[in-house]
């Protein structure tokens, strides 16, 4: 018996680092393969988003015919936009024994945690309302009225911290880096894993 990959949940909001965090801890050695769910959008592709990589990006029509089919884990309307998960291709993966990694907000945590209690899931927290404004504007990519929608935004998402199980507060990079990376050993240390991976050296352990 293989051991199942874990799913893990990151949310955080726009600007706190989420997107550089997960593709650094994605780039660590490891010794089991993880993998970031490829989340479905209305929204337009920002440059350089390639479509099936970032997201993929479908029509209102199309997102829609998807509720219908009851394809998404889970699903939200952000900032005008919907925005979804695919429960198959998730299911696929963790029997796989590939951890996952969903980067959804809060709204789409609650409804994973509901149909999968065993999830886990991390808040990414900025150090501050002016580190964040200060990383919005660096990036350069929105208009100072979508900043300004962001930053009520994220004062929205950070009022949902107390749903997480772990905190991560993204000030110092490296540190929050080696601080996910802890919680997702974590995980995998856990007796249920455990018990699968080492089944015959326990066995042995066990035997007279
Ligand atoms: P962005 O447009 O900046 O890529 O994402 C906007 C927000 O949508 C972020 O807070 C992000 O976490 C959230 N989001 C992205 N994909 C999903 C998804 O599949 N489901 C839900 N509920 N939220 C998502």
């Amino acid at each position: 018996m293989s051991v199942p990959g874990n799913l893990f949940i990151l949310s955080a909001p726009s600007g706190a680092g989420k997107s550089s965090l997960i593709k650094a801890l994605l780039a660590q050695p490891s010794e089991r393969a993880m993998q970031v769910s490829v989340s479905h959008t209305t929204r337009a592709p920002r440059p350089g988003e390639v479509n099936g990589e970032h997201y993929h990006f479908v029509s209102v029509d199309e997102f829609k015919a998807l509720i219908e089919d009851n394809a998404f884990y889970e699903w939200a309307e952000v900032f005008g936009n919907y925005y979804g998960t695919s429960e198959a291709a998730i299911d696929a993966q963790l029997q796989q024994g590939i951890d996952v990694f969903l980067d959804i907000d809060w709204q789409g945590a609650q409804q994973v945690r509901l149909r999968h209690p065993q999830v886990t899931t991390i808040f990414i927290s900025p150090p501050s309302k002016d580190e964040l404004l200060k990383r919005l504007q660096s990036r350069g990519q929105d208009s100072d009225e979508v900043i300004g929608e962001r930053m009520a935004q994220a004062k929205s998402e950070c009022s949902h911290f107390e749903e997480f199980d772990y905190i991560v507060v993204n000030d110092d990079f490296e540190t929050a880096l080696a601080d996910l990376t802890t919680i997702v050993n974590n995980q995998r240390l856990k007796r249920s894993q455990q018990a699968i991976k080492h089944q015959q050296m326990f066995q042995k352990l066990l035997a007279d």
